[in-house]
């Protein structure tokens, strides 16, 4: 029986925070920039609470200030605006991220498209992903967690260019910005969502796949090529009687099957998770060596 690689989002995670801890250091020492992360959160949802905490330790920890602003849920579109565009002006903040979902009254379009592209470090501005999907144009940041996947990828040697890839998951953050990823990098890439017919045909297909689907253990062993290399950005909370919580985190791919059949998966959780809260602090890194010139 065979039995997968397990691609190790965590220390793969924990080894570039290292690198960048180095970088910011030196940079502190030769220019004295500190790079700073403003962090907009709306509401009291417990799941974005834990994600901004979880962020801003991630800051701390290589060195990166963090600016956390939380406005209550009944907040009006105008004053999440303005604190954007006071970030936008701040000198000391070169990264801008509000955490999603925003209260439903606000229109999170015009928030979006209200940060400075200079200083979108979670690559949601229209521009930013408009120049992501074009032939010859660079966009100034990608969104973190299709970053992070490719980045696991090319961490693990895995050749991507002319495999045929599957993405699963059409999400402006995740499932549309990985595609374009993967086909800037020569793969050749479907995309797979609600309205696919017979998506387990497309997915077999598959040299890659990406999940990004939020159904738990959807894609199953039967649904995967022998060999291919498996990514599951899902995190899917499940009952779990003998966790202490009551429930436990898994995939969109049903991790048993899929161990037996792919040649590399990443693990929920442990895989794609931490990588994403890496390339925030690499894209707000990569945000403050532009905006200082510096190399
Ligand atoms: P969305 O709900 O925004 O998008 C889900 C996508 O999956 C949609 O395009 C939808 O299709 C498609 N879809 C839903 N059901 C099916 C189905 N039965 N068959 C095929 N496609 C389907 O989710 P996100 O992209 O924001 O997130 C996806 C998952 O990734 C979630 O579990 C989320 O928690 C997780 N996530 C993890 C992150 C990390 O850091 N690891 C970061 C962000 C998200 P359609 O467009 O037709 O509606």
């Amino acid at each position: 029986e065979t039995s997968a690689k397990i691609i190790d989002g965590k220390s793969i995670a924990k080894q570039i925070r290292d690198e960048i801890t180095v970088e910011i250091s030196r940079m502190k020492d030769t220019v004295g920039v500190v790079p700073g992360l403003a962090v907009i959160l709306v509401g009291d949802r417990k799941d974005s609470a834990t994600y901004v905490r979880n962020k801003k330790k991630a800051c701390e920890s290589v060195g990166i200030n963090s600016y956390e602003v939380h406005l209550p849920e009944d907040s009006t579109e105008q004053e999440v605006l303005t604190h954007i565009s006071g970030f936008n002006d701040d000198p000391s903040v070169h990264g801008i991220l509000v955490q999603l979902p925003l209260p439903s009254h606000m229109n999170e379009q015009n928030i979006l498209n209200s940060v400075c592209i200079e200083k979108d470090v979670d690559g949601f501005h229209p521009l930013n992903i408009g120049r992501l999907a074009m032939r010859g144009r660079e966009p100034l940041f990608v969104s973190c967690t299709p970053k992070g996947c490719i980045e696991l990828l090319h961490r693990y040697g895995v050749d991507i260019k002319g495999r045929r890839a599957v993405v699963i998951g059409r999400s402006n953050i995740v499932g549309t910005p990985a595609a374009l990823l993967l086909q800037r990098e020569d793969a050749t890439v479907s995309v797979v969502h609600s309205r696919t017919t017979n998506p387990e045909e497309i997915t077999r297909q598959a040299d890659i796949i990406i999940a990004a689907v939020g159904q738990a253990n959807m894609v199953r062993g039967s649904w995967i090529k022998p060999g291919a290399v498996v990514i599951d950005v899902g995190i899917n909370p499940v009952e779990d009687a003998k966790s202490a919580k009551g429930y436990c985190l898994v995939g969109d791919v049903c991790y048993e099957e899929a161990c037996k059949i792919a040649s590399a998966i990443t693990p929920v959780p442990g895989g794609v998770g931490p990588m994403t809260i890496a390339m925030l602090l690499s894209n707000t890194l990569t945000s403050a060596k532009r905006m200082h010139n510096y190399k």
